[in-house]
């Protein structure tokens, strides 16, 4: 019913081209808003949570996945290197390499541990045309990852501020946890062999997951570790991994890092890799099917929609138009040559906002509103209007209209 593909088309949100290919969907305007808005979202609660943003290059030499890993557990899953002047070049699979070097590339002490790097960067992964669709099967991938390199000592608390993000986010987008998942290795040779590592990563991410409820299931872990994995449901009932949450002891290995401690020798750091919203694709497909469309005011693509009944309002809907822009609101005018009232009215039913103004509003500077829940608080001053506006998108409310 609510698929986000057919939604995504008939709302402008995103689409597909044959000749840009299978699984490499395009962001429309509207649908580039909410995305805009969600990872400007993501930014500000990591920069609250004490996290600092870098940039990394999307494509990466052989060599280093080859150290990380994933070339040898991998590489079903990657992009055939492409030939470069005699070396050969990968686009990346994971950022985890290339935050690892950037760790790497300082000196560290104990006293800037723990150290946060985080990055909405983009990954690729080599899926089959078969099993492409709309933005939850994709090859190009905008990931919103981080990696916090601590001490053993630190690393439960920092795991465990990794989920209370992730549960914050999820109450502030709308957004459903199904159920919390330990993921553990299975058969295979999928799974780097280092048994006295994996226990000790199970055990760390057991103590994580103290007090929340959660299946421990074989099979699902990363290559490198295990894994929390935070699970939600589409409205089919399918259910996939949206947030992640890892203790690794493996890749600080591969890459040698360390840290100096208080007694002046070389420590190795533990890495927390974690992902509050995971793919923003996948996270966009799920707030699309959650909402049917009606996004939180906070994240819609128009905010409020501005009617002139007739041409006789049309200066002062420009002028009610540019204050709210002027407010940082995403406003948008549609004036009787855009068909008549009821017309327009039908045509803004996903704004949460709807400012009608006839000849009695324009007179008194007022506004007669219609929300998206069907309400009618009436004829109220343009100003009082903006205002409440305003405060129900800085404060993401669900609520539209709170009682004066
Ligand atoms: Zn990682």
């Amino acid at each position: 019913m609510s698929d986000h593909r057919r939604l995504g088309r008939e709302l402008d949100l995103f689409d597909t081209d044959p000749l840009m290919g299978a699984g490499l969907p395009y962001w429309l305007p509207d649908g580039a808003v909410v995305r805009h808005t969600l990872e400007e979202y993501v930014r500000e609660a990591e920069r609250a949570g004490g996290y600092r943003h870098v940039y990394s290059p999307v494509l990466g030499k052989r060599e280093l996945y080859e150290i990380s890993g994933h070339w040898d557990h991998y590489s079903e899953d990657m992009f055939p290197p492409m030939d470069l002047g005699g070396e050969q070049v990968v686009l990346r699979p994971s950022l985890c390499p290339h935050h690892a070097l950037i760790y790497r590339s300082r000196s560290h002490s104990y006293r800037e541990l723990p150290l946060r790097m985080a990055e909405l960067g983009a990954m690729y992964r080599s899926e089959l045309s078969g099993v492409l669709g709309g933005l939850t099967r994709v090859r190009a991938i905008q990931l919103n990852d981080a990696h916090i390199f601590c001490t053993l000592e630190q690393a439960v608390d920092e795991a465990r501020a990794a989920l209370g993000l992730i549960r914050h986010a999820y109450a502030d987008l709308g957004i459903r946890a199904a159920r919390y998942r330990l993921s553990l290795p299975g058969e295979g040779n999928k799974y780097v062999a280092d048994p006295d590592l994996w226990k000790r990563a199970t055990a760390l991410l057991e103590q994580v997951l103290e007090g929340v409820e959660y299946e421990a299931v074989e099979g699902e872990a990363a290559f490198y570790g295990p894994k929390i994995d935070v699970q939600i449901t589409d409205r089919a009932g399918r259910e996939s991994t949206l947030s992640t949450v890892q203790i690794d002891f493996h890749q600080p290995e591969r890459f040698d890092l360390h840290y100096i401690g208080a007694d002046g020798a070389k420590h190795r750091p533990v890495m927390v890799h974690r992902s509050i919203i995971g793919s923003v694709e996948r996270a966009v497909a799920h707030l699309i099917e959650e909402h049917g469309g009606a996004f939180p005011a906070w994240l819609a693509p128009v905010q409020l929609v501005v009617l002139p009944v007739s041409q006789e309002q049309d200066e002062q809907a420009d002028q009610v138009l540019r204050r709210a822009l002027g407010l940082g609101l995403r406003a948008e005018l549609a004036g009787p040559e855009h068909g008549t009232l009821g017309a327009r009215i039908r045509a803004a039913r996903l704004a949460p906002y709807v400012a009608v103004i006839g000849a009695r509003e324009a007179d008194g500077d007022l506004a007669a509103v219609r929300l998206r829940d069907g309400r009618r608080p009436g004829a109220v001053p343009v100003e009082e209007l903006l205002r409440r506006v305003g405060a129900v998108v800085e404060g993401r409310g669900a609520e539209l209209w709170a009682a004066a």
